[in-house]
């Protein structure tokens, strides 16, 4: 039978302490309320919010979404992609097609959004104040006291809990702290420019029609980066994202851009795209980082656990870092909502840190994997690349990676509901459980 996809009342309240309040940071203590825990949660910044434009929901996320009530209101400001639709760079031509509406409810009984990630982050804080959670703004943390499990702000504040749960993101002071390391969060050489496009202003343009009269995400793969296009907000905005070869100053992280430079770094590329960018007002560009798999998210002693972007911090080609750290959430939650007795604190924690170490590895190899098949040159590589595509049905290292049946499984097919329950039973007759799945790559 499947596992019920809810959070279990917990019979031992625990205070914990959860460190940012970005999208992993906020799932994590509405799915440690719900399983009856008492949750406050630290930001360092003065208030709370989501920088960026849009972000994909893949079919794992929206199972926990559902089990902490937010589905709803999630999909309400969100939109339901039909294909997701690789063209080749120059010609448009179009060399890969993987469904996803109806495929992914048939498939994964879930549904692939696309939202703007201040909405997502928005319903998500909503849904935190309803449940209780004791939101403390303007709250860097500093340090981490492994004896008391306690953290201390800028401020001079010290908060103290059961348990401590770092999701302070790629530039991470717990990591820090846990590592005794500066420093673990690695530049890729890519960055990513963003923009935000009214689809009306698309409707001016002859023969974008193909764009916005379906609701597709299209990539654009050509040497050295690659482009996607989808749309948010029931199809009124038009999200635009450029990742190519990093050109920022090094002191600099973000910054702002002219849509001039999309089409220099693009110049023979399809003329739909360049009919797209001449209607950007704004972009901005950021530096890409992501991390080194961690010996450990546990440290030696205290009850601490980094999760999110801090612990495994990725490239955003496989559209998958958050839900990542709303799966590591919801493992999270799920796990302690079955706790017997405080001794257990450690092994739970250790638990988490097992079950969910191996697959947040494999989405940072894999997406930083997915660089080398987007950003092919044209010549022999890329042509064996578009031969086991075109017009091919998707097999075991398709470089599709979003169509590879066995890598789609890998990435769709998680349910952290069924990975819980799992886990415990496992625990209970003496093992420590872990995650891996077969065949993923060839190597
Ligand atoms: C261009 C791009 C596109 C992406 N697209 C997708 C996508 O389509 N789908 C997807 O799933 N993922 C995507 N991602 C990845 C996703 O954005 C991240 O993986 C996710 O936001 C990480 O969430 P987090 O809560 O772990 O960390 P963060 O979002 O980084 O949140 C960390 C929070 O901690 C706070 N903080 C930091 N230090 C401290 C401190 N010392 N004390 C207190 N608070 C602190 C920060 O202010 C912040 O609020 C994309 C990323 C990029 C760059």
């Amino acid at each position: 039978m499947p596992a019920k996809r809810e959070f279990q009342k917990t019979s031992l309240p625990l205070q914990f302490v959860v460190v940012g309040a970005g999208l992993g940071g906020v799932s994590a203590s509405i799915a440690l309320s719900l399983a009856g825990h008492k949750v406050k949660l630290l930001e360092a910044a003065p208030e709370l919010g989501e920088v960026g434009a849009g972000i994909q929901i893949p079919p794992p996320s929206i199972k926990i979404l559902e089990a902490m009530g937010c589905l709803k209101e999630v999909d309400a400001v969100s939109i339901h992609p039909t294909d997701i639709l690789i063209h080749r760079y120059d010609t448009g031509e179009v060399i890969s097609k993987q469904n996803l509406v109806p495929y992914v409810k048939d498939k994964y009984d879930g549904l692939y959004l696309h939202i703007h990630r201040a909405h997502y982050h928005e319903v998500l804080v909503n849904r935190a104040k309803e449940l209780g959670v004791e939101i403390h703004l303007n709250s860097r943390v500093e340090s981490v006291d492994f004896d008391t499990n306690s953290v201390r702000t800028a401020a001079g504040v010290v908060h103290t809990g059961d348990v401590i749960v770092g999701y302070d993101g790629v530039r991470s002071k717990t990591r820090e702290e846990i590592t005794g390391k500066a420093g673990g969060a690695y530049d890729t050489g890519d960055l990513a420019y963003r923009a935000l496009i009214p689809t009306e202003l698309l409707k001016t343009v002859p023969g974008l029609e193909k764009y916005w009269s379906h609701p597709d995400i299209h990539f654009w793969w050509g040497p050295t980066l690659h482009i996607v296009m989808y749309f948010l907000q029931g199809g009124k905005i038009c999200n635009v994202v450029g990742l190519c070869p990093d050109t920022l100053p090094d002191d600099v992280m973000r910054e702002g851009a002219n849509h001039q430079e999309l089409i220099e770094v693009t110049k023979g590329w399809d003329s739909d795209l360049h009919k797209i960018f001449n209607l950007i007002d704004e972009v901005g560009k950021w530096r890409l980082q992501d991390s080194r798999e961690l010996a450990n998210w546990v440290p030696e002693k205290g009850n601490v656990i980094i999760l999110g972007d801090a612990s495994h911090s990725t490239l955003p080609y496989l559209a998958s870092g958050a839900s990542q750290a709303v799966e590591d959430a919801a493992v999270l939650a799920g796990l302690f909502s079955k706790i017997e007795s405080k001794d257990q604190i450690r092994e739970i924690l250790t638990m988490v840190e097992s079950m969910r170490k191996w697959r947040s590895s494999q989405v940072v190899r894999g997406s930083a994997n997915c660089r080398n098949i987007y950003h092919l040159a044209d010549g022999e590589e890329q042509e064996i690349r578009d031969s086991k595509l075109k017009g091919k049905a998707p097999q075991l290292g398709c470089p599709n990676r979003f169509a590879d049946p066995v890598f789609q499984d890998f990435l769709w097919g998680y349910d952290a509901f069924e990975e819980i329950e799992r886990g415990w039973a496992e625990y209970k007759s003496g093992k420590m459980p872990t995650y891996d799945y077969p065949n993923l790559y060839e190597a």
